[in-house]
């Protein structure tokens, strides 16, 4: 039997609960409202994030064309007239004061953007190199019309290149802050449980389920789990209902998060994916199926603030309050 992640956490707050839940759904509108929100602005920083990596592996190939062509219109080289010299010195020069810019501006940039400043810093100076170059050997060459061509194609697209970059990083700056408030900057987000998400499936621990998001920071992919309640201290169900995301991640990607994420209304904690938390699940999953197999569930607790709190205390026969 296949069980899901949800249906632990409420198996662990107590199995009456999950067997009532079954016959009783209850919705918490504010909190679907919120899941939505959530999702939708992961699913925007996700596309913002992947055009971003798509306009970088532009800029390389604007760059390496616009180099190609200046090499192109060297070979092909003839003199100018002084305006046009003068004009390559002032490129040249806004060049450089361009790449001045980005590296005074990479200098005070947070780590995500510090490398899209350096990357911009590196276009610039290359651009203002190319254009340099251009200039000395205007002024010691004969003059060619196709020459002449060749360098201000090289020279659009140095601008092309530059301008696409502009764009990226804006859609960088734009992301920033709605990332920071989920998740590192360093990190990426890579998968969002939404409802037309894949169920995550696991057919070693028989387990299946939906994060709400997934990170992947270096190799590692961390599940995080957004509650809307607050907290002091990672609640037991939540810690059953991570590690068992845990679990099927490292079933997915072959490789063991080191830990999840609990986001509480006030509070994150990062719980390490231990032994004694994966034992924990397999053992509940176990007394599910037994319970499943005798048809019934009863309350496994006499904890009156337990049943005080529970969402399906008015359909519950063993209430303690
Ligand atoms: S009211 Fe108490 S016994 Fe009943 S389902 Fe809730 S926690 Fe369990």
């Amino acid at each position: 039997m296949f069980a899901s992640a949800g249906d632990l956490e409420k198996y662990a707050y107590c199995p009456l609960s999950w067997w009532l839940s079954k016959k009783h759904k209850v919705v918490y509108k504010e909190g679907v409202k919120k899941h939505k929100e959530i999702q939708r602005e992961l699913k925007e920083i996700q596309k913002k994030e992947s055009r971003i990596k798509f306009y970088e592996k532009h800029i390389l190939f604007f760059a390496t064309a616009s180099t190609i062509l200046a090499i192109a219109g060297l070979a092909l080289l003839g003199s100018v007239e002084n305006v046009l010299k003068y004009f390559f010195v002032t490129v040249a020069l806004f060049w450089l004061l361009n790449s001045a810019f980005f590296l005074y501006r990479g200098s005070k940039a947070p780590p995500i953007l510090k490398i899209r400043y350096e990357k911009l810093l590196l276009v610039s100076s290359m651009g203002a190199l190319i254009v340099a170059f251009f200039v000395i050997l205007f002024s010691i060459a004969p003059n060619k019309e196709i020459s002449k061509f060749v360098e201000i194609l090289s020279l659009l697209w140095v601008i092309i290149a530059s301008l696409i970059f502009y764009r990226s990083l804006y859609l960088a700056e734009k992301i920033v802050e709605k990332k920071i408030k989920y998740a590192p900057l360093e990190s990426e987000i890579e998968y969002v449980g939404t409802d037309a998400a894949e169920e995550i499936i696991s057919e070693k621990y028989e387990l299946r389920g939906k994060p709400d998001y997934i990170i992947r920071v270096g190799d590692d992919y961390i599940p995080v789990e957004e509650k809307t309640t607050e907290r002091n201290a990672p609640h037991l169900p939540h810690v059953i209902q991570l590690t068992a995301y845990c679990m099927l991640i490292e079933d997915k990607y072959g490789k063991s998060p080191p830990y999840g994420i609990i986001r509480y209304k006030n509070v994150q904690f990062k719980v390490p994916y231990e032994l004694r938390w994966k034992e924990m699940v397999l053992e509940l999953k176990k007394k599910m199926e037994e319970d499943l197999k005798r048809g019934e569930a009863h309350r496994n607790h006499y904890n009156i603030k337990k049943c005080k709190n529970c969402v399906r205390k008015e359909f519950c026969p063993e209430r303690l309050a």
